[in-house]
């Protein structure tokens, strides 16, 4: 497998990109605090990336299908497309409004792929968000 981040300046490479500093902040955020509201992933990334640059950078990684945007709640998220990591679900806390990747399980996903195909839809890609209350928000 191919370091996210190879990965990452090659991608850029290939459309005339390169990896600056910012980007590879915005990268490295995403890669460890998973999906953020653009709130959070400005605040995550530090005081030395100012909004505009965020945004920008954000603009082009969706351009370039670095990024994916999710829809969660009422505000949209931003995390690495299924490119840079592996591909989940998610569960959505609408007391506290964690967002938590679901674990991997390949028979769920089979038979996603089988409904489509039945009604000879190819699937290409889907979300799936659950929406309930987190282990911490139930336990007070
Ligand atoms: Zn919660
Ligand atoms: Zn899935």
């Amino acid at each position: 497998m191919i370091e996210p981040l190879e990965q990452l300046r090659s991608t850029l490479q290939d459309h005339g990109q390169s990896l600056t500093r910012p980007r590879k902040k915005v990268f490295t955020t995403l890669q460890a605090k998973g999906p953020l509201t653009m709130a959070e992933l400005i605040q995550a990334s530090g005081t030395s990336l100012d909004r505009a640059s965020v945004y920008r950078t954000i603009k082009l990684y969706e351009q370039l299908g670095i990024v994916q945007r999710l829809q969660i709640g009422w505000k949209y998220r931003v995390e690495l497309s299924n490119s840079f990591q592996h591909h989940h679900h998610h569960m959505y806390c609408t007391q506290c409004g964690n967002v938590i990747a679901m674990p991997e399980d390949t028979v769920l996903e089979e038979r996603l792929q089988a409904l489509a195909a039945n009604i000879s839809f190819s699937a290409q890609d889907h979300q799936i968000e659950i929406r309930g209350i987190c282990a911490n928000c139930s336990r007070t």
